[in-house]
Formats: C-alpha cells, structure tokens, sequence
C-alpha cells in the first residue's frame, strides 16, 4: 500500500464533508496530527510521506468517531481558547472562540482601572474563561466553581498544566450558595440553551456536550434567574459582572442584572455580530 500522509488526508476530508462534517479538511489534518505526533504545520512538509499500517488503521478509528458526529476536541481531548492549551472531557462543555468575547471584554474594563485581584467563575467546566483571565492578570487569584466534581477536576488539571494552580481554586457547588465575596470580577457561562431547542443544535453538540452545561431550562434563562439575584453581594462596589449570553437574551437577561441593582448595563457583540456578553457594573 502507498498511502501517503497527504492522499490519507484528502480522502478523509472528503468522506468528512459527505458526511456533513463542517470544516472537513482542518478536522482531518487535526486527526492526521494527533496519529503522527506533529502539528498541522508539519503535515504541509510530509504531505508525501508513507504511513504505516498501524498509523494508517488509527487514523481509519479516528475518522470513524468523526463521521460519527464526534467533537474533534472529545476525539484528542483537547482544545485551544485564548491561545492556551485545554483538556477537554465528555464532563465539560468545549471551549468556543465565542466566549473570547467576554475576555476581551475584561481586558477592556480593567484597562484603566486598578487590575482585579479577585476573580469568581461559575460553572467553571475546564476553567477556560478563569484560567485565560488569570493568565492575563497576573496579581490575581480566582476560584472556579462548578457542580460536577469530574469537571472541577478537569478545570484544576488545567490549571496545574498551565502553571496556574498557586492563583486558582476549585470548589464544588451549587452556584453561588454559600461564598462570599466581595470579588473584583465575577464571570460566568451558565447553561442557556431552552430545552426544547437542544435536539435541534449541531449533532457534535447535541450528542456528546454535557447536557448540564447546556440546558437552561424551559426558555434558557432558568440559571441567571438563579445566578443574578446573588451577583450584588459577590461584587465589588467598582467591579465588573460578565454573563455570556446566548444571541437573543440580550434583553432579558439585562432587566434580571438591573433589577439585582446593576445601573450600568451593556449587551456586547462576539466576532460574528450575535450579542454574546452581558457586562454590567454598580
Ligand atoms: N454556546 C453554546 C452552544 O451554542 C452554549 C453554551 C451554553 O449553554 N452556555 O452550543
């Protein structure tokens, strides 16, 4: 057999694409990666190169769970956000380049203020959001919480991999029930999806992300019914409050942060126009 790296991959990619698959071609080079050890970089240089019979059959799985509706990011149990390394599990919800949205939006507000030193993030998962702001601030401490042990697990492993387990802790719990605060910031991705509308998202999503960080509850707004009426206590008089949000709560979920007692209330765009942020402050 003459299989070469390359011809591997384009065979893939359009297999991938006829079987729905988004993106077919950078998801085949991204398994072709993982089986050889190189990056994607590497695979222009050794598009010519044989592979052997048992890198040939790992790619075959691996292309098998991808036609299979399989996250790539499940598949090499990782992912990238923020330019930073995360390990990814079926107990956490993949980062997405959206929730880049509300880092940016930190960065913003503490850019002529005095840096926040206290940072609290609900719903953790692998502590992306939390970890990309601690790497970005690094005077501060923050806590992660999260109610599935196996996902606070993930977020500290994170943590330890990224060197920043001396500014982070962890804790198992029910949103904000029983912390203090006042913190500097405090951000948090809840579930936001309307039950009825999760079979109809993307099969990658729908089948293998974790219902409990997805599902919001019969509107989708259940959790920041829950979340907002605690967020005046937890913040610090000059802090910033960051929810993400999905595209059309924007309303809704400003009136639940004004009438916890925020007065400054914006709804902010991600990359792609959508509102994705609610960013609000006393
Ligand atoms: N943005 C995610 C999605 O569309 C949902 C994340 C969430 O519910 N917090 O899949």
């Amino acid at each position: 057999m003459s299989a070469t790296t390359g011809s591997l991959i384009r065979a893939a990619t359009a297999r991938l694409q006829a079987a729905g698959v988004e993106g077919a071609r950078l998801d085949a080079q991204l398994l072709m990666g993982h089986v050889l050890g190189r990056t994607r970089l590497d695979l222009i240089a050794y598009d010519r190169d044989p592979v052997t019979e048992a890198q040939f059959l790992a790619f075959e799985a691996l292309v098998a769970r991808r036609m299979a509706r399989e996250p790539v990011s499940h598949i090499l149990g990782r992912r990238e956000f923020w330019s930073l390394d995360f390990a990814v599990t079926e107990a956490t919800l993949a980062p997405r380049a959206d929730s880049e949205t509300l880092i940016v939006a930190a960065l913003e507000y503490f850019k002529a203020r005095a840096k926040p030193r206290r940072i609290l993030d609900l719903g953790t998962g692998t502590g992306c959001l939390l970890l990309a702001l601690l790497h970005e601030f690094p005077d501060a401490f923050g806590v992660g919480v999260d109610r599935n042990p196996a996902t606070a697990r993930v977020a500290r492993d994170n943590a330890a991999r990224l060197g920043l387990l001396s500014r982070a802790a962890f804790l198992v719990g029910d949103w904000a029930t029983a912390l203090g605060g006042p913190f500097d910031l405090v951000i948090s991705n809840p579930p936001y999806i309307a039950s009825a509308d999760i079979p109809a998202l993307d099969p990658e999503v729908a089948r293998f992300e974790p219902l409990g960080a997805l599902d919001g509850g019969a509107d989708g707004l259940e959790d920041y019914r829950r979340l907002a009426p605690d967020m005046g206590r937890l913040l610090a008089d000059d802090g910033q409050l960051l929810f993400e949000i999905g595209a059309t709560q924007g309303r809704e979920v400003s009136k639940l942060v004004e009438t916890a007692g925020f007065r400054h209330v914006a709804v902010l765009r991600d990359l792609g126009g959508r509102d994705r942020v609610i960013d609000a402050c006393k």
